[in-house]
């Protein structure tokens, strides 16, 4: 079986080194000259850090025993104490006492509904009131629409999601949460990946098959059991079956040639990708103490150290990384570099004194204005999933979709590598080998 892997980040790396296991004949197509897709890691003289996705949850065991069948075990990270920055005032974590029963009431509240779906919720129209809903005009019924216990559920649910709460779904909230009820890890988001992302994702793609980079899927057509891609105006190539691993946001920019289901296509043109971007903020001088994790309520969000620099240096260089959702990316993408960083060091400048003094420069990573991401994870809009959710995953004519969106780890490399597995179990039930 001739089968086309088109979109090199972790879901199709991950297809293609399953595929290959299984004795198919597998070739990847890749936009970039890279491979990794939202995982991008930077290498400084100083070591590195990460442009993209970076923490892996204690729950996420697939890649966890991936990381160590590859031989890059993940690190764990100290991430606390922490500091919480609300309406011009710090809080450290465990002083958020008198906001804390509300927080404990609300996230009761949300495990109760999660607990109560249906193992397949996009069938059940009951669920219609809980889709047409939005995180964020839930919470503010929960815990009111001003004061800090909704400033905390807004940074940290903005911050999960890399979107602001009105614009992300309830009932796909839900069934997202659903995975992380029944953890048995405990920590969340506790490890990185030792040799960066990149690395882990260079990795898999030594053990899958053969990749054309540079090529940007234009138009696939079904012409009996044969399936052509069209890459950069060529001729197009010919397969059996294709597996298109490319973010669920760009799925509306490819041609289907006769085309695809109608409700496949209202799947991909309603589709969305949270706005997130992450700003690197670098110094010349360490001037917080642990790993100086931040969540605040303005444009910084949330922020975190990147591994430690090489001391050996004469002026060694030292980075805050911070991941920015909603609005606000959109607002400091437009500012650039330079106007952004200065902005968000002005406020780090606030919940840390001394910021200021020992800023260099930034680099913005800006995953919404990037042709081939389309945003930061997969994100499910209000009336998503009982509209669009079970179309948009579903094989079709020999195509099938791997991608974040595809697992119930929603938007994250759990979820891409989860979705490679079931991509690959069915084209193996429907080609005859188990
Ligand atoms: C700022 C940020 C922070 C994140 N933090 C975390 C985190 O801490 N933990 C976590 O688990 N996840 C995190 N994520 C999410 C994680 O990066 C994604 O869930 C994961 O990369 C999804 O993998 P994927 O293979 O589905 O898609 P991608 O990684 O996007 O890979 C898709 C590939 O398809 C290619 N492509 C697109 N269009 C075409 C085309 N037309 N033709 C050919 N190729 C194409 C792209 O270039 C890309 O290489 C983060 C993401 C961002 C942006």
């Amino acid at each position: 079986m001739k089968i086309a892997v088109v979109g090199m980040g972790p879901a199709g790396l991950r297809t293609m080194m399953l595929l290959k296991e299984s004795g198919h004949d597998v070739h990847g197509f890749e936009a970039r000259d890279r491979v990794g897709g939202r995982l991008k890691t930077i290498r400084t003289e100083a070591g590195f850090y990460e442009g993209g996705g970076e923490w892996i949850d204690a729950d996420h065991h697939r890649l966890i025993a991936l990381l160590n069948e590859l031989g890059q075990p993940p690190v764990i990270a100290d991430l606390y104490p922490g500091t919480v920055w609300m309406a011009g005032k710090g809080y450290v974590e465990d002083e958020y006492q008198e906001h804390q029963a509300v927080l404990d009431r609300v996230e009761e509240e949300a495990d109760k509904l999660a607990l109560d779906l249906d193992d397949v919720p996009w069938n059940n129209v009951l669920y219609a009131n809980l889709d047409a809903q939005t995180l964020g005009g839930w919470l503010d019924q929960q815990a009111g629409s001003a004061g800090i216990p909704r400033r905390i559920l807004e940074s940290v649910y903005r911050s999960d999601e890399g979107e602001d709460t009105h614009e992300v779904g309830l009932l796909g909230w839900l069934c997202a949460r659903l995975a992380y009820l029944e953890r048995t890890g405990g920590e969340m988001s506790s490890a990185r990946f030792p040799q960066g992302a990149q690395g882990f994702c260079e990795a898999m793609a030594e053990r899958g098959g053969p990749i054309t980079f540079g090529h940007a899927l234009q138009q696939v057509t079904i012409d009996g059991s044969q399936i052509g891609l069209t890459f950069n105006n060529e001729e197009p190539r010919w397969f059996d079956r294709v597996v298109l691993a490319i973010p669920a946001g760009c799925l509306r920019d490819i041609t289907f040639e006769p085309g695809i289901s109608e409700a496949k296509q209202a799947a991909f043109e309603a589709a969305r990708m949270s706005r997130t971007i992450k700003v690197s903020l670098h110094f010349d001088a360490k001037f917080w103490t642990g790993s100086s994790r931040t969540l605040t309520d303005g444009l910084l969000q949330q922020a975190w150290s990147a591994q430690e620099p090489n001391s050996e240096l004469s002026t060694p260089k030292f980075t805050l990384l911070t991941d920015i959702g909603g609005q606000a990316a959109i607002d400091l993408a437009l500012m650039g570099d330079e106007a952004a960083g200065r902005t968000l060091v002005a406020e780090l400048e606030q919940v840390h004194p001394g910021a200021k003094a020992h800023y260099r420069n930034a680099n913005l990573h800006d995953w919404v204005h990037d042709d081939f991401a389309g945003g930061g994870f997969f994100c499910l809009p209000p009336s998503y999933v009982l509209d669009h959710y079970e179309a948009l995953v579903r094989p079709e004519n020999g195509l099938f979709f791997a991608g974040d969106y595809g697992g119930r780890w929603i938007g994250t490399i759990e979820g891409a590598l989860e979705s490679a597995e079931r991509v690959t179990e069915d084209i193996n039930l429907a080609s005859h080998i188990h």
